[in-house]
Formats: C-alpha cells, sequence, structure tokens
C-alpha cells in the first residue's frame, strides 16, 4: 500500500498547501477506519477508495471532490457517522459522501420498465455531477474485481452496469469510461456470446493491429511532406462490447465491419482534419458512400470526427477517424474534459463559451426528456451542477429497493398504494429510513420506505386529506363508496404553500389560522421562521378548493395587522 508522500509526489503535484492539507486529512482518515478491512481479492480495502481517487484527480477535480472519492465508503463500509465527516471535512465533502451512499441503496434487477425509472432515480438521489461521476468511476473499480463474486451476483451488476451506469456514463459523453464498463460488463451478461465474439475476432483483431503497424509509419512521412501537424496517430480495436453490437445490426457478417481496428489521426485544428482527408484520399482510394463528416454534422452524443473507409495498401478495406484533440478529449471524457473544478464545483474560467459544448446540449435536452418543463439558458443551467430535472417527482425505495416514483410531497399511504392496493388498504404504520413516522408525512427522494400492515385493519377517511396520487385517492373513495370525483384543471387539487412576512406580535398567529378556518381551509402544516430583527416568516402549507378560494384567503391575510407580505410559491 503506497504512503501519503508517495501518493502525493505521484498524483498530486500541482496543489496548493489548502488543498494538499484537506486531502492528506481524507487520506490518513480512510486509511484508518478502512485499516482492517480487506477486499475479497485479499488486497486492502483501502485501495479501492484510492483507485477512484486517482481517476478523479486525473481529470483535474477539486480537493473536495478528491477528499470525497476516498472517504466514499467510509459511512457505508467503516460505520462512520456523516456527523462526524461533516465536523472533520466540512459540508460540501459531507455530501457528496452522503450522495454517494444513498446513490448505493439503489439495485436494479434488470426489468425493462424499470430502466427509465432508475436512472431517474439515479440522478435525483445524487443531487449533484459530482456525485454521478463518482458512482461511475466507483462501479468502474468494482466491475475489475467482480470475477471474485459469485455468480448471482456477477450477472446483476454486470446487468445493472451495462443498463444504467454505462448508459449515464454516456449521456455525459464519457465515452471511455463508458466502453470500459460495457466490455466489462459483456462477459457476466452474456458470456456464451462473449466467448464465441472472442474466438471470431481475437486472431482479426490481431491481424488488423499488425497491418495498421505498417501503415501509420506510411501515413506519418505523407503528412510530414505536406506540413501538417501530428499530435497523435495510433490505432485501436474495436471494443467487444459495441462490436458485438453492430455485428447484431449486420447479421453477423464480419466482412461488413470495417472498423474492427482503426486509425486514428489527432490534429491541431479543423482546418488540418480536412486537410488530412484529402491527403489520405490522395493515397488511397476511398469507398464510396463511407465518408462521415461528424464535425459538420455531430452525432446525437455531441461525438464529432472524420470517418472515412479506403481501400488502403494490398487493397486492404481499412478506417480512419480525424479529429482535433479538443474533439478527443471530449469524446472521451465528455463532461469531465472541459474545466477545471473549482471549489464549489462551477467552472473556473466563466468566460469559457460553454454553448459550444455539445454536453450542455445534451443535458438539457436529457432534461427535456426526463419531462422538466424548465428551459434553461446555458449559464443558468451551469450556475449550479445540482440536478433539478426532476422538481416535481420523488423516487423512493422498498426496503429490496424497488424504485416507486411518485409524486412531490406523497406520503407512506400514496407509497403503499403504489406497492399495492390490500398494501394500502391494511396501511398500520410507515418505518422512513428505519424509523416510524406518521402515515401522513412527506417522502422525500433516497426515502427507505417500509409500509407495516395490520391484518383486517382498514382504510381511514382522514387519509383523503392528505394523499397525493390520484391513485390513492380513488382507492380510498372507492372503499368507502364515496363518489368519484376527476379533479378538473380548474380546482386546485395541489398542496399550496403561501409565505407571510410578518412583524409579530400577540394574537397574530390566531389572526392568521381564523382566516383558514372561516374559509374552512384546512392546515396542514405550519412554520415560523425569524427573517430579521424586526421581521420573521411564517410558512403555511394547505390545499385550496379552486382558484377563487385562494385569491379571497391572499385578501384576507394582507388586512390582517402586522402582515407585510403575501407571498405564493410552489
Ligand atoms: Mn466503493
Amino acid at each position: 500500500m503506497e504512503s501519503w508522500t508517495e501518493y502525493k509526489n505521484n498524483y498530486l503535484k500541482n496543489r496548493t498547501p489548502e488543498e494538499l492539507e484537506l486531502i492528506e486529512k481524507a487520506f490518513n482518515f480512510s486509511r484508518d477506519v478502512h485499516r482492517d478491512q480487506k477486499r475479497l481479492s485479499g488486497a486492502p480495502y483501502f485501495s479501492h477508495p484510492l483507485a477512484i481517487s486517482k481517476n478523479i484527480i486525473s481529470l483535474n477535480f477539486d480537493a473536495k471532490t478528491i477528499a470525497a472519492a476516498i472517504l466514499h465508503d467510509t459511512i457505508e463500509d467503516a460505520k462512520t457517522p456523516l456527523k462526524k465527516i461533516k465536523k472533520m471535512f466540512g459540508e460540501e465533502v459531507a455530501f457528496l459522501v452522503d450522495g454517494v451512499t444513498k446513490v448505493n441503496a439503489i439495485k436494479y434487477k434488470g426489468l425493462e420498465r424499470t430502466v427509465e425509472s432508475i436512472k431517474k432515480m439515479f440522478l435525483a438521489v445524487a443531487e449533484d455531477l459530482r456525485v454521478v461521476i463518482l458512482k461511475i468511476f466507483d462501479r468502474l473499480d468494482n466491475m475489475e474485481t467482480l470475477y471474485i463474486h459469485s455468480p448471482e451476483k456477477q450477472k446483476r451488476i454486470a446487468l445493472e452496469t451495462l443498463d444504467i451506469y454505462a448508459s449515464i456514463a454516456d449521456r455525459l459523453g464519457m465515452g471511455d469510461v463508458k466502453a470500459k464498463l460495457e466490455d466489462l460488463a459483456f462477459r457476466y451478461v452474456y458470456p456464451r456470446e462473449y466467448n464465441w465474439l472472442l474466438s471470431q475476432v481475437r486472431e482479426k483483431i490481431q491481424e488488423r493491429e499488425a497491418y495498421l503497424k505498417n501503415i501509420v509509419p506510411i501515413l506519418k512521412e505523407e503528412l510530414s511532406k505536406e506540413k501538417i501537424q501530428v499530435v497523435d496517430i495510433s490505432y485501436r480495436a474495436k471494443h467487444y462490447y459495441s462490436l458485438w453490437r453492430k455485428l447484431l445490426r449486420s447479421d453477423m457478417d464480419f466482412s461488413r465491419i470495417y472498423d474492427l481496428a482503426a486509425c486514428r489521426i489527432i490534429v491541431k485544428d479543423i482546418e488540418d482534419c480536412y486537410a488530412v482527408l484529402g491527403i489520405i484520399h490522395k493515397l488511397w482510394k476511398p469507398l464510396p458512400g463511407r465518408i462521415k463528416d461528424y464535425i459538420a454534422l455531430p452525432k446525437p452524443n455531441g461525438y464529432q470526427s472524420i470517418h472515412t473507409t479506403v481501400f488502403c495498401s494490398g487493397k486492404k478495406i481499412t478506417e480512419f477517424q480525424i479529429r482535433t484533440l479538443e474533439m478527443h478529449r471530449e469524446a472521451e471524457d465528455g463532461i469531465t474534459s472541459h474545466w477545471i473544478w473549482s471549489e464549489a464545483g462551477k467552472p473556473k474560467d466563466k468566460k469559457i463559451r460553454l454553448d459550444k459544448f455539445a454536453w450542455v446540449e445534451q443535458l438539457k435536452n436529457w432534461q427535456k426528456e426526463f419531462g422538466g418543463k424548465k428551459d434553461l439558458s446555458n449559464s443558468e443551467f451551469l450556475e449550479s451542477l445540482k440536478i433539478d430535472f426532476f422538481k416535481n417527482r420523488i423516487f423512493v425505495l422498498t426496503p429490496k429497493g424497488d424504485v416507486i416514483d411518485l409524486p412531490e410531497d406523497a406520503t407512506p399511504i400514496d407509497f403503499a398504494y403504489a406497492i399495492h392496493s390490500e398494501i394500502g388498504d391494511s396501511a398500520n404504520g410507515a418505518k422512513v429510513n428505519g424509523v416510524l413516522r406518521p402515515l401522513s408525512c412527506n417522502l422525500s427522494s433516497g426515502d427507505i420506505v417500509e409500509i407495516l400492515i395490520k391484518k383486517d385493519k382498514k382504510p381511514n377517511r382522514e387519509w383523503l386529506n392528505f394523499v397525493k396520487t390520484q391513485n390513492a385517492k380513488s382507492r380510498v373513495r372507492h372503499y368507502f363508496k364515496l363518489p368519484f370525483r376527476e379533479e378538473s384543471s380548474q380546482s386546485f387539487s395541489k398542496r399550496q404553500k403561501i409565505i407571510l412576512k410578518v412583524k409579530d406580535r400577540i394574537g397574530l398567529l390566531k389572526d392568521v389560522s381564523s382566516v383558514f378556518a372561516r374559509l374552512k381551509i384546512n392546515i396542514q402544516d405550519l412554520k415560523g421562521a425569524a427573517s430579521s430583527d424586526k421581521c420573521s416568516e411564517i410558512i403555511i402549507f394547505f390545499t385550496p378548493k379552486d382558484i377563487s378560494q385562494l385569491n379571497q384567503l391572499k385578501l384576507k391575510l394582507k388586512d390582517i395587522k402586522g402582515v407585510e407580505e403575501v407571498r405564493m410559491t410552489e
């Protein structure tokens, strides 16, 4: 196991003394709490968080994210209280570590219909893209040692990796990690297909690589004659999983796959990309219809390059990919490639033009696709990396890790009916994150909810006062044989929140609540907070019958002596 000094000298050359102090503290703390733990492979446990931190460092993340990487398993696997992390390392590090811990509770068992829910939940629970990125690298490291687990576990983890993690990495444009995750998962999810592919392709790829090894010098010479400055020329075999997918689309016909191993040329600017294309076509005749200009027309995930396939020396059909260094980094590292991450997780250099980055567009599309209605400008979007596309939905877990997608402020009763009508009908209590809570309490994303049922227990009519889902409402109404009311769009079935700015005085609260009582509006929750010396705020939650009732209420509240301001929020 490497020492702090070795780690620092190898990976943390350009860090400030303050950054080093934080990272060293995390290093020592994590090493100590994991001291007696081993991975199944027998390696010291601490090697795992260190491996993840090295990935995070190589992407130029800030010190807090590095510290969080080192500490990411201290809560779950070493039973350190979150409070302690907060006290020792501050709010932000604790927030990131807590985020990783919460995401760990999400389990995916390979049901097609839940893939999208799980992805949404993953993002909603993570709350911050840095947590998502930490989890992606956590999973990558765990995949490397998956061989040690039982076949059932291998299959479950690998399927989750393929359907959830690789897909999220792809959305973030992290092509390199995505390909690694897919190839690591492939052998466990489709072992027969993997072995078949390997037996078919190993020699073919070796042969192609040997061939390309001879092509590179020819091309290099030609490019230098034409005074093209080359950043890098390399060749690389296609990843197994993407090759297999491509074979599926091409009737398993290897002769139709030209990029088994392709040659990649990286140059300094776009002009040179087109110049290189011309030089290649002068050397070797292109296959008609195989020139793809993804620079002029990027792929939907933002990928940019020029691809061309030519009859190369010896009439061998060969694919070339031409791109700039910036395009290359973006294709490999996506979202993580663009800036040095500052302390607050925001881009340090605000002047960089963010709109030209494909992943920004991509995330915005993703947000739209997942039902977010807001259309944010780039700057607003990047103000923070907080993931808030799912403002109106929460994702709650069953004790077994199944995800239940509910509206904001849903209660354990909504949850119970979402699982099964019988569980709803006989709900007698609820444990939220292991603690008994009222059946009317509001749940939040990531909560693990267990419904305690009692045989022969009947639904309670009072539930209608707080349930949020149409499903729960109609079940309870059905039970009491109440007429089924479909809420019209005019009515306000939605819970509202009103904020009063008040100069406090004796009797004020009584006056406020009597306005609600006279209008026959039930107050569901009321909170007070001091906002300054003279003023304080009263926050009231309630569900008005309709808009006219709401307007009446606002007018009456404004008339109360001591109420300075009446504000509605959603
Ligand atoms: Mn871990």
